[in-house]
C-alpha cells in the first residue's frame, strides 16, 4: 500500500484484516515512525484497533523503504494524494507518477499495480505508459480500484461497501484485485468489472453526484428562507421518494472535505478538455464556493450586521464529525472571513483543533463547548458533532456575553431556542415558530 493517509493505513488495515499480508509505505519518516511505535496519526473510529491488532498478528507493517516491498507483493496499490493543483484546479498527478516511478523500478515477477487514488480519466493509461517504459518487458497489469470510503466511518464503509468498482483491461488483472476482496463476497457486495477508464471515471461522476445534491438542498435553504418554508420537511418530503433518497439532503453550510472540492473542479476540467463541459457541476462547484462566505454574512447579520470587537464562539472546525480532517473545511473560509470583518474568534472542536491550529492563525482555543461560549457575543455551529447535539443549554446561557446563536446545521429547535431565549438563527427554517 503506497501512501499510509486516510485512505492507504484504512485499507491496508482492512485487507490486512481479511488475512492478506499487508506492508503500508510512505515516504513521510515522521509517520512511519508514529505507525511503527502504536500510534494513528489520524483521528478515524476504530482504526487503532484494526491497526493494533493486525500488526500484533503480524500481517501488517509499515515502512518508508518501498523497493523492499514491492517485490514480494501481487498487488501494489497506489494511495498517495491527488490534491488540486495550483491555478487551474486539474488533479496534481505528480505523486501518482512518482509512485508509479518508484514501483515499476522494483517489480518481480507478475504484479498488479492498483490505482485507489482518485485519478482523472486516463491516468491508468499512463500509469501503464511508465511502468512500460521504465521496466520493459515487466510482467504487470494496471487496475483501477476507487475507493468510496467515508472519513468518520472508513472502516465500516470500506468492510461493507455499497460496492467494489474495479477497473480493468485485461482479466488477470481483474480477477486478482477481486480475489483481494473475496471476504467481502460474503457480505454479498457487489463487484462491479468496467474498463479502466469507466472506473476512473465513475468515481468523480459519484462524488459530483453526492456534492450536486448537497448543493440542491443548499440552494433550497435559501429558497425556504425567503418564502417562510422549513427546509428540513422538503428534504424529508422528497426524501422518502426513492427515486431521490433521503441521503444529503441535509442543508448547511457548504460541502467541503478532502475530496468533494478537488474532485468536483477537476472533473469541470477533465469535461472541459474532453469539450464536453459539465455545466451543471461546474455551477455546483460556485455556488458551493460562494455559500462559505455566505455563511459568514448569515454571522454577521445575526449580529445586526457588524462583528467588529465581537467575540464569536465557533463550535466545531472539521469539514464533518469524526474526523480530524482540516482540508477545504467550510470553517476556514467562514472563519477567516469573521475575523476579516473584525471579529475575534474562540474555537473548540473535538479531534481537530491540532490540525486546524496548522492552518487558521489569531483563533483562541478552548477545552469545551463551554470554555468556547465564554465571554462570546454569538456561537457559530459549523460542524455537528455528537457531542454538540446535547448541550447544556443554561450553562451555554450563562457563560456568553450575548444570546445569538447560529446553527449551520440545523441540530437544535428553534422554538425550543426562542423559548429559552436564545437569538437563534439556523438554515432553511423559519426561525422562530
Ligand atoms: P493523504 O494525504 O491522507 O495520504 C496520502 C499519503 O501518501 C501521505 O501520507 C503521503 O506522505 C503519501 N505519499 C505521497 N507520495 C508518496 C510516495 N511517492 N510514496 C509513498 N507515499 C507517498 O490522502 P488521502 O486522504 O488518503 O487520499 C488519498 C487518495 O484517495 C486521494 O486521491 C483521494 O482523493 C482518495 N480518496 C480519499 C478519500 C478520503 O476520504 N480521504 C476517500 C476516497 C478516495
Amino acid at each position: 500500500m503506497v501512501g499510509a493517509g486516510y485512505v492507504g493505513l484504512v485499507s491496508g488495515a482492512c485487507f490486512a484484516d481479511f488475512g492478506h499480508e499487508v506492508v503500508c509505505v510512505d515516504k513521510d519518516p515522521a509517520k512511519i515512525e508514529s505507525l511503527r511505535a502504536g500510534h494513528i496519526p489520524i483521528f478515524e473510529p476504530g482504526l487503532e484497533e484494526t491497526v493494533a491488532a493486525n500488526v500484533r498478528a503480524g500481517r501488517l507493517s509499515f515502512s518508508t523503504d518501498l523497493a523492499a516491498a514491492v517485490p514480494q507483493a501481487d498487488a501494489v496499490f497506489i494511495a498517495v494524494g491527488t490534491p488540486s493543483r495550483r491555478g487551474d484546479g486539474f488533479a496534481d498527478l505528480s505523486h501518482v507518477y512518482a509512485a508509479a516511478r518508484e514501483i515499476a523500478a522494483s517489480l518481480e515477477g507478475y504484479t498488479v499495480v492498483v490505482t485507489k487514488s482518485t485519478v482523472p480519466v486516463g491516468t491508468g493509461d499512463e500509469v501503464d505508459r511508465i511502468i512500460r517504459e521504465t521496466r520493459p518487458g515487466a510482467a504487470f497489469s494496471v487496475v483501477s480500484n476507487p475507493e468510496f470510503l467515508r472519513e468518520g466511518a472508513a472502516i465500516e464503509d470500506f468492510k461493507r461497501p455499497d460496492r467494489i468498482v474495479i477497473g480493468a483491461e485485461d482479466q488477470r488483472g481483474a480477477e486478482l484485485v477481486a480475489e483481494l476482496y473475496r471476504p467481502l463476497y460474503l457480505n454479498a457486495a457487489p463487484v462491479l468489472t468496467m474498463g479502466r477508464r469507466t472506473a476512473e471515471l465513475t468515481k468523480y461522476a459519484a462524488n459530483a453526484f453526492l456534492a450536486l445534491k448537497v448543493t440542491f438542498i443548499n440552494e433550497i435553504a435559501d429558497l425556504c428562507e425567503q418564502v417562510g418554508a422549513n427546509v428540513q420537511e422538503v428534504a424529508r418530503g422528497i426524501g422518502l421518494d426513492k427515486r431521490i433518497g433521503g441521503k444529503f439532503l441535509h442543508a448547511g453550510p457548504g460541502y467541503g472535505g478532502s475530496c468533494f472540492p478537488k474532485d468536483t473542479l477537476a472533473l469541470t476540467k477533465t469535461a472541459q478538455n474532453a469539450g464536453a463541459p459539465l455545466r451543471l457541476v461546474e455551477t455546483v462547484v460556485a455556488v458551493n464556493d460562494q455559500r462559505k462566505v455566505a455563511m459568514a454574512r448569515k454571522v454577521i447579520a445575526a449580529c445586526g450586521g457588524s462583528v467588529r470587537g465581537r467575540t464569536i464562539g465557533v463550535l466545531g472546525l472539521t469539514f464533518k464529525p469524526n474526523t480530524d480532517d482540516m482540508r477545504d473545511a467550510p470553517s476556514l473560509a467562514i472563519v477567516a472571513a469573521l475575523q476579516d470583518a473584525g471579529a475575534r474568534i474562540r474555537a473548540f472542536d473535538p479531534e481537530g483543533m491540532e490540525n486546524a491550529a496548522s492552518v487558521l492563525d489569531g483563533v483562541d482555543y478552548t477545552r469545551d463547548a463551554y470554555e468556547c461560549a465564554e465571554g462570546a457575543d454569538a456561537l457559530v455551529l459549523i460542524t455537528e458533532w455528537d457531542s454538540f447535539r446535547a448541550l447544556d443549554l443554561e450553562r451555554l446561557k450563562a457563560a456568553m456575553a450575548g444570546r445569538i446563536v447560529v446553527d449551520l446545521r440545523n441540530v437544535y429547535r428553534p422554538d425550543e431556542m426562542s423559548r429559552r431565549g436564545f437569538a437563534y438563527v439556523s438554515i432553511g427554517r423559519p426561525d422562530t415558530p
